[in-house]
């Protein structure tokens, strides 16, 4: 959710990622949108605006997790977390292949599914940014 956020407060959420989508692992220089600070438990629930509760993120990850934390599968009474960039390491997760981001978990499996990390146009800019050598960078 997008909340003012203390410069401070932003620039260490930022440095912490390196400048990446904590979520589809996009690099911001790659991006013409700036990067925003995700609350990852969100205030509307009672998260707090402190470090160890934010994660960054690109504006497209950031508009389709919102205030979402878990998911499920119709009909099923089963809720999973999405991935926690504070709790959970990305490559236990998910793997890339092709530009395509696969969930390795169903935690992994669920937030592809909310972020909707595979859109065919993020695919398409993915594979363009591995072929530069921009991404995924570090994980
Ligand atoms: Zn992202």
């Amino acid at each position: 959710m997008s909340r003012k956020i203390p410069e401070t407060l932003r620039k260490k959420v930022a440095q912490r990622a390196r400048n990446r989508c904590e979520y589809c692992l996009s690099s911001e220089a790659d991006s013409v949108l700036a990067f925003e600070v995700d609350h990852i438990f969100p205030v509307k629930h009672g998260g707090p605006t402190t470090l160890e509760n934010l994660a960054y993120t690109c504006v497209i990850c950031n508009r389709h997790k919102g205030s979402n934390i878990a998911t499920s599968e119709y009909l099923s009474e089963t809720l999973v977390p999405l991935f926690n960039p504070r709790k959970d390491l990305w490559t236990d997760h998910f793997k890339i292949h092709d530009g395509s981001i696969a969930g390795k978990t169903e935690v992994g499996k669920g937030t592809v599914k909310v972020l909707e990390l595979n859109d065919i146009d993020r695919i398409s800019e993915r594979r363009i940014q591995i072929q530069s050598g921009s991404y995924p960078g570090p994980i």
